[in-house]
């Protein structure tokens, strides 16, 4: 994966991209399409880009976080000596304000004071007033409003996500107004049906990971055995049970004779659903990272693949773009020789 060809993969489907380069219609149909639902609920005929890193994500050796992935956003923001305010933004307003600037923002970039005051301001400031953005949100206390220099939405501006208002801007700040796909995730402590899916006892059931073709009958996607991030024995008394955490994607909340057609029994069902990446439709047009003078959109990286990766290095390219314009420093901005550059200094 990489290079200049690699980007074009962005135009054309991941079932045209494979049959491009020499895969048969039957490897499609028979390991590319189950990968593609599994990761992105959809089949090939999303993007050749997003298909790669699904069909990278089939690999094994993938990581996870003991404890759960929450614990890297907590790591993150006691890293950054964030101050974080923890409720839901309704707006966004442009106001002039006449007071000496203070540097803030929504996830506290606290940017090094290597300039002075006078050469910081002058992106946004007229005479003795000085533009900001004014933040309303409501949390548990009730409703707030705070006033920052710079801006990082951090959530898809889609249909029926973020809900963020950009009030008075003129031209207007666009929302987006193409779909995600939605994906119900439903976790059931129980023994498997083995016989729905072929095998006469549950006890001798070898499966732990189930996907699946394109075949409109079928009311899942994937239904997978969910294991620790540090396994534990297995007790023959749980092995003989039968009994496991298994987890389905559905494009539907299942009803219970689904559950009972999947499951011999079962005593617990945990559901949620998921609007959970874009709905791909090739060729695809990537949203602007750059909403408005100071207004950065991290998500629109999701149109090109949705992936926690992505969406680090999505992060880190606006924390170097918003320090590099705030401090006027344009040369270190789309630098045409840094890939270079960098490979020498490696
Ligand atoms: C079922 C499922 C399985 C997935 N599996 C994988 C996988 O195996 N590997 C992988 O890499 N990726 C996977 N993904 C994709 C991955 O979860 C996303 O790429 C990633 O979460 C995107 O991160 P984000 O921080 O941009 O957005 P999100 O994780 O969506 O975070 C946005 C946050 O903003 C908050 N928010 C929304 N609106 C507002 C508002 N108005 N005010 C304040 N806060 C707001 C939301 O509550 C949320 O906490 C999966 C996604 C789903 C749904």
């Amino acid at each position: 994966m990489g290079g200049d060809d690699f980007i074009s993969k962005l135009n054309m489907t991941i079932d045209e991209a494979m049959q491009k380069a020499g895969f048969t219609q039957r490897f499609i149909d028979d390991i590319v399409v189950p990968a593609m639902r599994v990761n992105y609920g959809q089949g090939v005929k999303i993007n050749g880009f997003v298909g790669a890193v699904s069909l990278a994500g089939t690999d094994s050796g993938l990581w996870a976080v003991a404890g759960g992935n929450k614990l890297v956003c907590n790591g993150l923001l006691y890293a950054a000596k964030a101050q974080l305010i923890q409720g839901t933004v309704t707006s966004v307003q442009e106001k002039v304000r006449s007071t000496k600037p203070v540097v803030l923002s929504i996830m506290s970039v606290d940017f090094p004071n290597d300039r002075d005051e006078t050469e910081k301001t002058s992106l946004r400031s007229e005479g003795n007033t000085v533009t900001l953005y004014e933040i309303s949100y409501i949390t548990d206390r009730g409703p707030g409003l705070d006033l920052y220099d710079l801006v990082v939405i951090a959530t898809p501006l889609n249909k029926n996500l973020g809900n963020i208002k950009f009030v008075g801007f003129d031209p207007p700040i666009e929302t987006f107004s193409k779909p995600y796909q939605q994906t119900v995730a439903t976790f059931v402590h129980g023994r498997i049906n083995a016989s729905f899916f072929g095998y006469a006892k549950p006890c001798q059931f070898p499966l732990s990971e189930i996907l699946t073709t394109e075949n409109p009958k079928l009311f899942i996607r994937s239904i997978s055995a969910v294991s620790p991030v540090n396994p534990v024995p297995e007790s023959d008394a749980s092995k003989d049970s039968g009994l496991r955490v298994w987890k389905i994607f559905s494009p539907e909340v299942l009803i219970d004779e689904q559950l009972h057609q999947l499951f011999e029994s079962y005593d617990t069902v945990k559901v949620k659903t998921w609007l959970a990446y874009p709905r791909y439709n090739p060729p695809e047009k990537i949203p602007p990272i750059k909403l408005h003078r100071a207004i950065y959109y991290l998500n629109g990286i999701e149109w090109a693949a949705s992936a926690m990766e992505m969406s680090a290095i999505s992060a880190k390219n606006v924390a170097l773009l918003s320090y590099h314009q705030w401090y006027g420093k344009d040369d270190h901005i789309d630098q045409e020789d840094l890939a270079e550059r960098l490979k020498t200094e490696l």
